[in-house]
């Protein structure tokens, strides 16, 4: 057996397959949003069983163009998690409306529901739950929460590809829900997202956003004028996806639940070996009712029970061969968020405290076995070498 000398933070996982059908569109010559993108689309929609699935350029593009269909823009506020990374609150901004920051739950990481409660507002028109890591929010909490005051539900579905909340795929528990195919993702394109909802109005809003405001129905009612003939309706934007990025989708569709699988086997295998050292590592929770994609794996250090902090233990992984991550750093510690907004670390106590606690270990389809192993030896080692 060949021995692990390093194990890398992430590796893309791209086969003969979907080069394949890369080359085939490169062949096709049809380089841009084309028939690839519809298919993708309409497999996409098939396979969570939703209304309208909508592709961008990214996860952001999505967030920004739901806020967008929804009405949202320069008076109203959005609801969002601190501990989330900054695209969540940018797509507020872009809108003109101001992202109301919120702590999170101390276990899951998740918007916790009892500071968006202290949070609304009569000018709140949304709230933005973010799946992290891939274990859904509790939505029905929030849904009785925004319901009454009609505030929408846009889920942040970056890392919730798939992921499953009383048994309905995440996709279908939101207004809008917009997912991240960017190279890291659970499903990659290299860059690129997709929204989706049951609403024909929102869907057709984006889809008109999504290309410089052209309206298709002009199409339809002028086609006897010839092809050329376009109508833009309303201010849009670029953000729409290409076939060589749906060339890779299509492919990643497929095995999507098969690279599940294997994120959900590695993550089993580092919970049941930490429960060894449970006095220095939490492992991460999975509330009993949803079923998480396990896009990343992050666990918290008990600092208190180090000599060191998590800086030197990253510091130390890396050199014993062990990439890890940190997800994510809150918002309110980037400088653009706290002078913006006025917020510090005591507004959010509990991300504050998480955030000097949190790793994120290599997590994805495609690491052996005996890269797992060597991830949990040497996390182990390096944790009991600086037990105090
Ligand atoms: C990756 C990510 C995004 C942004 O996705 P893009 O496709 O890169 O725009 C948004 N929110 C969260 C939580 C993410 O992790």
């Amino acid at each position: 057996m060949l021995s692990v000398k390093e194990v890398p933070f992430h590796r893309t996982h791209i086969t003969e397959e979907e080069i394949g059908e890369v080359v085939d569109s490169l062949r096709s010559g049809w380089l841009t949003m084309g028939p690839k993108t519809l298919r993708f689309e309409e497999d996409f929609k098939g396979y969570l069983g939703v209304g309208h699935a909508v592709s961008m350029n990214s996860c952001t593009s999505s967030l920004h163009l739901a806020l967008r269909a929804l009405g949202i823009g320069p008076g109203d506020e959005v609801i969002v998690p601190d501990i989330t990374f900054s695209a969540t609150a940018e797509a507020v901004c872009y809108t003109g409306a101001t992202p109301v920051i919120v702590d999170v739950e101390e276990y899951t990481g998740n918007i916790d529901i009892g500071a968006v409660e202290r949070a609304i507002t009569p000018k709140t028109r949304s709230i933005i739950p973010v799946h992290y890591t891939g274990q859904p929010c509790d939505m029905d909490e929030l849904r009785l929460l925004a319901e009454p005051d009609g505030i929408y539900l846009v889920e942040d579905a970056a890392h919730s590809l798939p992921a499953w909340y009383k048994g309905a795929p995440v996709g279908s528990t939101g207004d809008i829900t917009c997912f991240s195919f960017y190279a890291t993702k659970t499903l990659s394109t290299g860059e690129g997202g997709m929204a989706v909802t049951a609403c024909d109005e929102w869907a057709s809003s984006m889809k008109r956003g999504r290309l410089h405001g052209i309206s298709r129905d002009a199409w339809d009612r002028y086609s006897k004028e010839g092809a050329w003939f376009y109508e833009v309706v309303e201010l849009g934007y670029k953000y729409n996806m290409t076939d060589i990025q749906a060339a890779l989708g299509l492919i990643q569709l497929k095995k999507l639940e098969r690279m599940w699988k294997c994120r959900v086997d590695i993550a089993r295998r580092y919970t049941e070996a930490f429960e060894n050292i449970s006095d220095i590592i939490y492992t991460p929770v999975v509330k009993s009712d949803r079923i998480s994609s396990w896009h990343l794996y992050v666990v918290q250090l008990n600092i208190g029970a180090l000599c060191v902090d998590r800086a030197s233990i990253i510091e130390q992984l890396k050199l014993a061969g062990v990439s890890t991550s940190v997800h994510f750093i809150p918002l309110h510690i980037h400088p653009f968020y706290r002078d913006t907004f006025g917020i510090s670390g005591k507004d959010f106590p509990v991300a504050e405290e998480r955030f000097k606690r949190m790793i994120s270990l290599p997590i994805y389809p495609g690491m052996t076995d005996t890269e797992v192993d060597f991830v949990i030896d040497t996390v182990i080692s390096t944790l009991k070498r600086y037990r105090r």
